[in-house]
């Protein structure tokens, strides 16, 4: 009996994007179909103007239960640039005993990103051709790597709000990936040419516009991630059909939803549902081509529980000495 402890390589090297996407599917399936209600994340402040974020939450499905912790603090290493930092850690929901104890920020990072293009598979339109990326960062690069495993796109998109950093990023991601990649100087352009948008950054005022988006768009909402910072403005959240990961977590933390919400143009209805119930065909994702789509994404343990277990079980089918194993305590 003992526990598995798996440090950022070995998550890198377990957590391959097409099993996390499948991982994906299932879990946010499960999270919708859950008997019991979540209970809702903790974030709050610690250090200067860092976070502190406790996600606690039960995966039944896989017979697991379990809690991200995670830090985020600024990046010595990339100025103007966060970490998540912490760990993942899962139990056994028969015997209540800790069974992995793994590093939160690759898991983070692809848990994330996959259960985008999830959500990106389920709601966008089955010719999109164009997808803009809107950010630069860790989940940029991500989502870059995730999205494209769901639709054939034609054309690539990034915008940043630095052009040469923004240049670098798709210069290096255009090698990486053996796919052109063109930065774009200008949000707007990025978003009238897209088909798919994720918003994926730090940005606490909209950097992007309903004006902006054409008819039959899907946008991916992921950057803001809590009670504070608004990546796109109500007009955006008024005229699109708004579907949440977890909908008690979105309709208490979704910043841009709030917002939406204090002018009086949208309320709790809005929130059409989960992706997990479009998944099970319980409701419908995109009613018809020309329909405006938004998966909004703060992020739920039970991704990043189903993204462990899977790779635990991975570990397992190709060796233990994928992990360091400890008698439990
Ligand atoms: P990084 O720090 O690696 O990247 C942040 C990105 O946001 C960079 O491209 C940065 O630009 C950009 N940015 C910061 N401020 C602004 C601004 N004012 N205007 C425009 N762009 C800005 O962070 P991550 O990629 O790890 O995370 C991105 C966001 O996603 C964060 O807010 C994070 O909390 C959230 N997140 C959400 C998750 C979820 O489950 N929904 C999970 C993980 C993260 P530049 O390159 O110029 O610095």
């Amino acid at each position: 009996m003992t526990i598995s402890f798996y440090d950022a390589a070995q998550v890198e090297d377990l957590l391959d994007y097409p099993g996390c996407i499948d991982a994906m599917r299932r879990a946010m399936i499960a999270l919708s179909s859950g008997e019991r209600p979540q209970p809702l994340r903790q974030i709050f402040a610690v250090g200067h103007g860092a976070m502190f974020g406790t996600m606690p939450g039960e995966l039944a499905a896989l017979s697991t239960f379990g809690a991200k912790l995670v830090s985020v603090f600024g990046d010595p290493d990339r100025p103007g640039r966060s970490r998540h930092q912490g760990v993942v850690v899962t139990y056994d929901g028969a015997t209540g005993a800790v069974t992995c104890i793994a590093d939160a920020e690759p898991i983070t990072r692809i848990r994330t990103a996959c259960a985008t293009a999830v959500a990106t598979d389920a709601l966008a339109r089955a010719d999109a051709k164009v997808l803009a990326i809107f950010g630069t960062g860790v989940q940029g690069e991500a989502h870059l790597r995730a999205v494209p495993l769901v639709r054939s796109f034609e054309e690539i998109l990034v915008w940043g709000r630095s052009i040469e950093r923004t240049a670098d990023f798709a210069s290096r991601m255009s090698k990486e990936l053996g796919q052109p990649i063109v930065a774009v100087p200008d949000g707007q352009l990025a978003a009238s040419r897209a088909d798919v948008i994720c918003a994926v950054t730090s940005a606490p005022e909209p950097i992007l516009f309903g004006e902006w988006v054409r008819p039959g768009t899907h946008v991916n909402l992921v950057g803001s991630s809590y009670l504070g910072p608004v990546e796109v403005d109500t007009a955006l959240v008024a005229k699109a059909r708004y579907i949440a990961d977890y909908r008690p977590g979105v309709l208490a933390q979704a910043a841009e939803l709030a917002v939406a919400r204090e002018t009086g143009v949208i309320d709790d209805t809005h929130v059409i549902g989960e992706i997990g119930e479009v998944l099970a065909g319980r409701i419908p994702g995109r009613e018809n081509d020309r329909q405006i789509t938004i998966y909004k994404s703060l992020g739920h343990v039970a991704q990043d529980l189903a993204a462990t277990v899977y790779l635990h079980e991975r570990s397992r089918t190709v060796g233990k000495a994928r992990c360091v194993e400890v008698a439990r305590f």
